[in-house]
């Protein structure tokens, strides 16, 4: 059997350290830092975030600012709710919850966000520094499954890994984050041929599909740590629904060395991340050294 590894307690140990920096932090420097979370409409899945976001900024004894649009908002109202915040000392971090309604163009928005209040990581330039090597902003998924790795691993110097999924939000930032880490990375996508065949050569796999329980237990290599990013709703018999990964946990469990489990896995690193994010922007927008125990 494979080691289980523990986002939720690696998450609520990460939440720990940054609420001490942080009381350091407006002990040393009267700062406290601020994150303000914009939601626009009435997506459920997104109040739920929201509401988690918000409650454990307060845990973290940063200040929450939270604004809930209603759906018709403008995207001209919403740019300027962007400016104003950007403008705000108080406001040190700036997350608008994702997906916008359609009428409203996301990508506009997010470039609208100040570089430096983009905890997200999801402005433009936040991106491409990220992809040339530069101190940004990284997006939380991301940054949560490598705080992971590390913690698993240590040195991922030489490392295969094989990140399944090209998106902007975890396939890509996430393989970025591990070249960096000197990994030889290999991005697969629905368009990959042998799927399983170049699985089974890496030490590191990250599943970010989006597909339950894709992953098998013949893909992996003896020995290997699957990451699982992957969030998914399965129906599990008289309408309940239950999550599972994108990996076939009980199978891949045979094998792998070390397995995230989900739910308990990377999901809990992502709000702590974020947390994260918006300490480090705080300190970087006041000229105060970034802690070394959120490394
Ligand atoms: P996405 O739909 O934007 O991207 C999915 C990617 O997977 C695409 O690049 C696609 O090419 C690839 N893909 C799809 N089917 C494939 C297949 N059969 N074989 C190989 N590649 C395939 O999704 P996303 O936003 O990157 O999210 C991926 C998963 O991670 C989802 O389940 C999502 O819910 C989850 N997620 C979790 C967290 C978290 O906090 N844990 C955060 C973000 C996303």
């Amino acid at each position: 059997m494979s080691e289980v590894i523990d986002g939720k307690k690696f998450a609520e140990g990460l939440r720990q350290r940054i609420a001490q920096a942080v009381t350091d932090l407006s002990r040393q420097h009267r700062i406290t830092p601020g994150l303000a979370v914009v939601l626009v409409g009435e997506n459920p899945a997104s109040q739920v975030y929201v509401r988690n976001k918000s409650r454990q900024t307060r845990e973290a004894g940063m200040e929450s600012f939270e604004f809930r649009l209603s759906a018709d908002t403008s995207e001209h109202e919403l740019v300027g709710l962007v400016e104003r915040l950007n403008n705000d000392p108080k406001v040190h971090g700036i997350l608008v919850q994702l997906p916008l309604p359609g009428h409203i163009a996301e990508e506009k928005v997010v470039n609208m966000i100040s570089v430096e209040k983009d905890v997200d990581g999801f402005h433009v330039e936040n991106v491409g520094k990220l992809s040339i090597g530069e101190d940004s902003l990284v997006p939380c998924t991301p940054a949560g499954c490598i705080m992971l790795l590390k913690d698993r691993l240590g040195d991922l110097s030489g490392k295969r890994a094989v990140v399944i999924g090209r998106s902007n939000i975890v396939g890509k930032p996430v393989s970025m984050l591990l070249l960096r880490h000197h990994c030889t990375v290999t991005i697969a996508h629905s368009r990959t041929r042998n799927l399983p065949e170049v699985c089974r050569e890496a030490d590191i796999v990250v599943a970010a599909a989006g597909v339950p329980e894709m992953v098998k237990d013949d893909w992996i290599k003896p020995g290997a740590v699957v990451i699982d990013v992957g969030i998914n709703r399965v129906d599990s018999g008289e309408g309940k629904g239950r999550l599972v990964g994108d990996v076939d946990y009980e199978k891949v469990a045979d094998v792998a060395g070390a397995l995230t489990p989900v739910p308990g896995g990377v999901g809990p690193m992502t709000i702590a991340c974020l947390l994260r994010n918006t300490l480090i922007a705080t300190c970087r927008q006041v000229g105060v050294t970034v802690p070394d125990c959120i490394a």
